[in-house]
């Protein structure tokens, strides 16, 4: 299959599209961010690559980042993991409280905001401290972009602090029922550096691979995690992977696919690629509207769903 062909045609003809919806300004630093701007990016499991687009500037990863720790920290504590958070979808935006409350600290699944901030919590203990669970953070998504240089942008992850007065709700909320053991401010920081992640595109696309091929990288070969936990983590990418809007994507796109705030979703077609789409204009329920478009044309012109 021509992949840079049908790239080239589908930004052609998501022109109209891009730029339509709204920036992420809850995040203040993230509100002057050019909502005009678009990529995509394949990497296939043999190491081609495919951009279309601005697929070498850098955005702020937000959510996507999710991905790397759920993965972190299923490896470290297996299904125990799951006594702390679920898998079931939420039917809620990304940081309700609601939901929360009544389900008593627990929350639906990794990929909603208390979800991730249970995560965060977890990896924060088993590395003593919230300095070193960083650091293993970032160096994980080092090794999975195959990219030493990837950061964190601290504007971003300032900037989101200032303003973060809903999600140390939840994490407070979370501690009031026993389900966050770190102080909830130090987990809160910690989550918005991870969220603050800044990359590409193509470096997100070459990231998925470990999930495309069963945990193992396909070009470096270092095994990550185990294929049932790769299944685990794309059943869950596919069912709470864009919030609300999950059930959405599974029924236009139906590949295991992650969003974020700065407009980037990654998607992986089991076996074959990793792919990242990015636009930063926002839907209503804070997906990339021009990106989800475009992974719509992608897998209608490639067949690549896996369905
Ligand atoms: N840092 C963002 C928040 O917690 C992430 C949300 C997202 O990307 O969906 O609000």
């Amino acid at each position: 299959m021509d992949y840079q062909a049908i790239l080239e045609e589908i930004h052609e003809e998501i022109k109209p599209e891009i730029g339509r919806g709204k920036v992420a300004d809850y995040i203040p630093a993230l509100s002057s961010v050019d909502p005009q701007q678009f990529a995509f990016s394949i990497v296939t499991a043999e190491g081609e690559r495919y951009n279309v687009g601005e697929s070498d500037k850098n955005f702020s990863i937000q959510s996507i980042s999710k991905l790397f720790t759920f993965t972190l920290a299923l490896d470290i504590y297996s299904r125990d993991l799951y006594k702390r958070v679920g898998v079931e979808p939420s039917g809620t935006p990304f940081n309700s409280l609601v939901q929360l409350e009544y389900e008593q600290g627990i929350p639906r699944n990794p990929f909603i905001n208390a979800g991730a901030l249970v995560i965060t919590d977890s990896l924060i203990t088993h590395y003593h401290d919230d300095y070193k669970a960083f650091e293993r953070i970032i160096n994980f998504i080092r090794d999975i972009s195959d990219d030493p240089t990837v950061s964190f942008d601290p504007e971003v992850s300032t900037s989101e602090m200032d303003h973060g007065f809903r999600n140390l709700s939840l994490a407070h909320l979370m501690k009031s029922f026993d389900n966050l053991d770190n102080d909830p401010r130090t987990v809160v920081q910690t989550y918005f550096k991870q969220c603050a992640m800044s990359m590409s595109s193509e470096k997100l696309a070459r990231a998925m691979l470990y999930l495309a091929n069963g945990g193992t990288d396909p070009l470096t070969e270092k095994v990550y995690i185990t294929p049932q936990q790769t299944r685990r983590i794309n059943a869950v990418m596919l069912t709470c992977g864009h919030y609300d809007a999950s059930g959405e994507f599974a029924f236009h796109v139906g590949l295991p696919g992650k969003s974020g705030v700065g407009g980037g979703i990654v998607a992986v077609v089991p076996g074959k690629m990793g792919i990242c789409v990015w636009s930063p204009a926002l839907n209503k329920y804070g997906n990339s509207h021009a990106g989800t478009l475009a992974l719509e044309k992608f897998v209608e012109k490639t067949g690549l769903s896996i369905f």
